[in-house]
């Protein structure tokens, strides 16, 4: 079984390479993203096995199923960015990585919490001037503050286990309430009131077309002046340039985001050297209560190890023809 891995950087090469041995999966490294342009590459490739930033849109599926295609292995948990009408008029079937480390997740959106309210990345920058002043640096005690969980799936419990363990009181939002949160002692509120009465708010959940632009200026406009929020879900759950207006106006407190709508043409490269052509986040870079990080929540040594072993399991088992982790549109 051959299979082409789209925008695979060198630590997927070491997880994948050392989970396939011993498998019948004859793995190829791409480091291409995958686009229209790129999809002809794959020609011949049973499998194509792709990332969150790599095109899935009509025209490249058709572009893969003539290639000979017929399994798309996501190594990814969302699968917004797959048009799966397509796939299934094209026959080819999709899998996915349902669950991996929601801890690699959670950690990293807390990561995004302390560094933001103990200014971290201010005071790493100020010593290593020689500049040991605290002005401007003060936070505020975690414990006893209101955080909102929007999403409380794997991930969004994971991070509502470790807020309980900060003293936070939590509030949640899920279509879906988790007996897991309620015996953590969280209240499960309408968006709006959650809004209003969280001074954190994390985002965990999914991209989708109830979900799209989900915080917005009218919604931003609910905030707690000064409120906290953290985007590791997609970035498409924000509206970026009605965040730079809030975090202007001072509506919006601290800013932590590990994914941004345009990230597909920036992020997993090292673009350096080049001018930064996106005005959006060239404005967001520039404020000193907003971290930007770049896709990096997942990327722990369980995290890949644990996408590499279901990613190839799901592979064994399509060619077996018990096809697990299917995406259904
Ligand atoms: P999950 O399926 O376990 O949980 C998602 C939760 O969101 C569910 O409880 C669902 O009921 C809820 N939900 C659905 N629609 C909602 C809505 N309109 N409002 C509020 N909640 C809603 O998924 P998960 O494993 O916890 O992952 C959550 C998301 O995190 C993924 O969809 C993905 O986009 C993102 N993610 C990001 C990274 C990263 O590296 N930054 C890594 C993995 C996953």
């Amino acid at each position: 079984m051959h299979a082409l891995l789209f925008s695979s950087q060198h630590y997927d090469q070491e997880s994948f390479s050392q989970a396939a041995s011993g498998t019948s999966v004859d793995l190829h490294f791409q480091p291409a993203r995958l686009t229209l342009d790129t999809a002809a590459l794959a020609e011949g490739y049973e499998v194509v096995c792709a990332f969150i930033n790599d095109e899935l849109d009509a025209q490249v599926l058709q572009r893969l199923a003539a290639g000979g295609t017929r399994l798309i292995a996501l190594r990814s948990a969302g699968y917004n960015h797959v048009d799966l009408a397509a796939a299934r008029r094209l026959g080819l079937t999709v899998v996915r990585v349902p669950a991996y480390s929601p801890h690699a997740v959670a950690e990293h959106a807390v990561a995004l919490i302390l560094a933001l309210n103990r200014r971290l990345h201010r005071a790493y920058n100020r010593t290593r001037e020689g500049d040991f002043t605290l002005h401007g640096l003060t936070g505020f005690d975690l414990h006893g503050k209101t955080v909102g969980v929007v999403g409380t799936g794997q991930i969004g419990s994971a991070f509502a286990r470790i807020m309980a363990g900060f003293g936070c009181q939590l509030l949640a939002y899920d279509p879906h309430p988790n007996p897991e949160l309620l015996a953590l002692g969280a209240r499960y509120l309408p968006l709006a009131e959650l809004l209003r009465e969280a001074r954190i708010i994390s985002l965990h959940c999914p991209l989708n077309e109830h979900t799209r632009h989900l915080i917005n200026a009218h919604s931003l406009a609910r905030l707690q002046p000064g409120a906290m929020l953290i985007n590791t879900g997609r970035g498409a759950l924000v509206d970026t340039p009605a965040l730079i207006d809030a975090l202007k106006s001072g509506q919006l407190g601290y800013l932590g985001l590990d994914v941004y709508e345009e990230e597909a043409q920036l992020f997993f490269e090292d673009r350096s050297d080049l001018p930064l052509q996106d005005d959006v986040l060239a404005r967001l870079l520039t404020f000193p209560n907003v971290i930007v990080t770049a896709h990096q929540a997942f990327l722990t040594r369980e995290a890949l190890d644990a996408i590499a072993a279901t990613t190839l399991d799901n592979i064994d088992r399509w060619a077996a023809g018990k096809p697990q982790n299917l995406v259904m549109g």
